[in-house]
């Protein structure tokens, strides 16, 4: 989790930043970031300004006046979701700002490293001190140990010694740098929006890097390519002068590793990752998974409810109603789970009670529509499996006949260690009943369920030629693409 954005050559570059973050706002609330950088032609460094704290995008910039002081053409930022280091220490909401022997390095990072533990041991026994316990500063003391001359130069070379998941938006003394791991796990697409003077004149444009393309869409940029595995792109007086970005290459790995799970739930349905468009791949999901999990109305039926779990399952579910009806079975999708946008992260409480209130405060039923009547629910993903059991029996509340609930990816079965934040093996309720699909019904109290199969997920998903293996499907296969050993699976025991 987590989400980064990056702009060069903007007369509002923080600006667009914050509208940025905001955009990127699902891929993490516990905190936020934006540097700014203010490249002064005459000197060789430039003013490097940081705004961070935690909390959501609009409440770190509530105060317009904060973004006026992040002054420059420049700018990176960061939404924060911890998956590795405390949630609660402020060291660790990003971007990380930091001056060395180059300069200034700011730095924000989506993912986890799996090598974590070695190379901090390593910078430890050297002499490194750390301020934050997240993996994204080794990156820093690594760019800054570096012998090599350039700052281009000193990334490539603390990015050879760096394994995992990792896609990068870094401010130098005089570039944006986006870089994305080997493996490619975390999405990383490149933009660009049209300037124009006072006059209406159009001037050289502005470059853009996000997480996710709903990014560029806020700001008025445009999707140009997704950043490659393994590339670093270099943005900086150059590009704006010839139109021409400079890219890099880590050694390149066979195997790419691009998270499945971002297509099934994390990223919007508005945005492109992986060069494709996630409404696109969640419509396929829900079409696979009407072939698989399809139900036929009974005779006295004119058709079939189906309704989402919103709002990540709604795309899924109009791809089930429309292959289903495509099938001759005829569905028809209905608003029958209404979600209050507002909650905030206050209601996470432990215990039976609070938690069915946190279920009944962010979702509720629409009675008429599901009454008397057999009712297909679709949802993304079964984790825990608390939260679908109370939204169960909150449906069961409008005394629907039946409940079949249809998931449109297989059973989460293993935890991410490449940066999503899912809970330990034993947490999670497929484990829990042993892979048992009709103890999992039984436990939700449905009337039927049907998973995706893997082979309907990835017969969902884009194809790529050439490579040994394009996906990860870790935490629904067990077959992680890196090894696993070093790395921590849950966040300091201060965030529990
Ligand atoms: S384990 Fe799952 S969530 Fe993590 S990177 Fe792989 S597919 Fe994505």
């Amino acid at each position: 989790m987590c989400g980064v954005f990056g702009i060069y050559n903007s007369d509002s570059a923080a600006m667009d930043t914050f509208y940025g973050l905001y955009a990127l706002q699902h891929r993490g609330q516990e905190g936020a970031g934006i540097v700014a950088a203010d490249y002064d032609e005459t000197k060789k460094k430039a003013q490097f300004r940081i705004v961070k704290n935690f909390g959501l995008v609009a409440e770190v910039f509530r105060d317009e006046r904060v973004l006026e002081t992040l002054k420059g053409r420049a700018a990176i930022g960061h939404n924060r979701y911890s998956t590795m280091g405390s949630a609660k220490t402020p060291q660790n909401v990003q971007p990380f700002l930091v001056t060395y022997k180059s300069g200034h390095l700011a730095l924000g990072h989506n993912g986890n490293l799996t090598n974590e533990k070695p190379l901090r041991q390593k910078l430890i026994e050297d002499g490194v001190i750390f301020q934050a316990t997240s993996d994204s500063e080794i990156i820093l003391h690594l760019i800054a140990r570096s012998k090599a001359t350039t700052v281009v130069e000193q990334v490539y070379d603390a990015l050879t010694q760096v394994q995992g998941a990792f896609s990068l938006v870094i401010l130098t003394d005089d570039a944006l740098i986006a870089a994305r791991d080997p493996l490619g796990f975390r999405p990383l697409s490149l933009g660009i929006r049209e300037n124009k003077d006072k006059h209406g004149k159009k001037t050289p444009p502005a470059y853009v890097v996000a997480s996710e393309t709903c990014a560029f869409d806020i700001i008025s940029a445009k999707y140009k390519r997704e950043i490659l595995p393994g590339e670093i792109v270099v943005i900086d007086k150059e590009t704006v002068r010839t139109g021409e970005t400079k890219s890099v290459f880590l050694p390149k790995s066979e195997r790419k590793a691009r998270c499945i799970f971002e297509y099934v739930y994390f990223s919007r349905p508005d945005s492109v990752i992986f060069g494709e468009s996630v409404d696109k791949v969640r419509r396929k999901l829900g079409k696979n998974l009407s072939h698989e999990g399809g139900l036929k109305p009974k005779d006295d039926e004119k058709y079939v409810t189906v309704i989402s779990v919103p709002d990540s399952s709604n795309t899924a579910a109009l791809g089930f109603v429309t292959e289903s009806n495509k099938q001759g079975n005829a569905a028809r999708l209905e608003l029958g789970l209404i979600r209050n946008h507002y909650v905030g992260r206050t209601f996470i409480q432990p215990g039976e009670h609070e938690r069915g209130l946190k279920v009944r405060s962010k979702y509720n039923i629409v009675r008429g529509v599901l009454k008397g009547r057999r009712i297909v629910v679709v949802d993304d993903s079964i984790v825990r499996g608390t939260t679908s059991k109370m939204l169960v029996q909150l449906l069961r509340e409008a005394h629907p006949k039946e409940i079949h609930l249809r998931i449109s990816s297989p059973p989460i079965t293993n935890p991410c260690f490449y940066g999503m934040d899912f809970p330990t093996k034993d947490h999670l309720i497929a484990n829990q009943l042993g892979g048992d699909i009709e103890k999992i019904r039984e436990e939700l109290g449905v009337d039927s369920l049907v998973y995706l199969s893997m082979k309907g997920l990835l017969a969902s998903v884009p194809k790529y030629e050439d490579e040994k293996g394009s996906y990860c499907t870790a935490c629904f296969s067990g077959a992680h693409p890196l090894p696993i050993e070093e790395v921590s699976t849950e966040k300091e025991k201060n965030d529990e």
